[in-house]
């Protein structure tokens, strides 16, 4: 992380910077772009309509109401001054992520990386503001790293209440309210943990091994599996499919919890079979699914 950044710990979740980045980045005039991949990047805008001026710069919804990939480049319509551009790094309800962050010029790039931050090595210099709840990849819940450009800290409002400034938080090194002490804690011991394994690039390299087992396994059998994400989208975190039919899928679960894996059923808005692969699931972890898919496709 460069200099030019600032790490807080704030409280609360993700949702809890939904608010927080329009509240502090939207001043009278600005507007915020946000590019539509799912419902954590929809509920991120729906806060800023409340605060502010929000413009959509994509929408990759689909008729049924899904969503199968992130845009590309091209598809994004942004304005030039823009006081941001939201994206949400992971969609962890359909199993699509950016495999490359869009160039957004001089218009600060935010990213919601709650669910795939420390996945895979990333250029902060490149990021405006990169946010991520600690509950996925970091450690419990109740904790939210923050890693904010300097500039934009000093650039946002100071007519709002005092809680929600990331500029008070910045002052206070994070203590202005007392931290949530224990996920912080547990946190320290996550990443003690990660450097431990040989940091980022260890963790990058086994994620993406283990997310190629995995969708080697159900691209084998195209004809029983079903992926929603298109190809280019594919999360490296969460791994998406379909069975045959929804009576397959509880097989499929019901076999699953049979040896012992928990947490397989799709988000309820998406339904079929969601292998959520964050950065402690490991590769042997992984090799149970890949048989289980294997024996149950044949
Ligand atoms: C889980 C998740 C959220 C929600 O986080 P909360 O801390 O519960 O608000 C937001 N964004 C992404 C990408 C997520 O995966």
């Amino acid at each position: 992380m460069p200099d030019t950044h600032d790490i807080l710990l704030l409280q609360g979740g993700a949702r809890t910077q939904f608010a927080m980045i329009p509240l502090n980045l939207l001043t009278p005039g600005a507007v915020g772009d946000y590019a539509l991949t799912g419902v954590w990047a929809r509920a991120a805008y729906d806060e800023a309509v409340l605060v502010g001026k929000a413009h959509i710069a994509a929408d990759t919804r689909e008729a049924d109401g899904s969503y199968r990939r992130v845009p590309r480049s091209s598809e994004l319509v942004l304005d030039p001054a823009a006081a941001y551009l939201h994206i949400c790094s992971n969609n962890t309800v359909y199993g699509t992520q950016w495999a490359e962050y869009p160039d957004t010029g001089d218009v600060p790039l935010i990213a919601d990386m709650t669910s795939d931050i420390m996945s895979r090595a990333v250029d902060v210099s490149r990021f405006g503001m990169i946010y991520a709840a600690a509950q996925k990849n970091l450690g419990p819940s109740g904790v939210v790293a923050v890693i904010i450009r300097k500039d934009l800290i000093e650039r946002s409002r100071q007519d709002i209440p005092t809680i929600w400034r990331y500029s008070i938080h910045a002052k206070n090194a994070s203590l202005y309210y007392t931290p949530t002490t224990f996920a912080v804690a547990m946190m320290r011991h996550v990443l003690e943990h990660a450097v431990a394994i040989g940091g980022i690039s260890a963790i990058e390299t086994t994620n993406r091994e283990k997310a190629r087992r995995l969708y080697a396994a159900l691209d084998a059998r195209p004809e029983y599996y079903r992926l929603p994400a298109a190809v280019d989208s594919r999360s490296l975190m969460n791994v998406t499919f379909f069975l045959p039919t929804t009576d397959d899928d509880k097989r499929f679960l019901a076999e699953s919890e049979r040896r012992g894996m928990v947490g397989l059923k799709g988000h309820r808005t998406a339904g079929g079979i969601r292998a959520s692969i964050y950065n402690w699931v490991s590769l042997a972890d992984v090799d149970a699914l890949v048989e289980l898919i294997t024996e149950f496709g044949r």
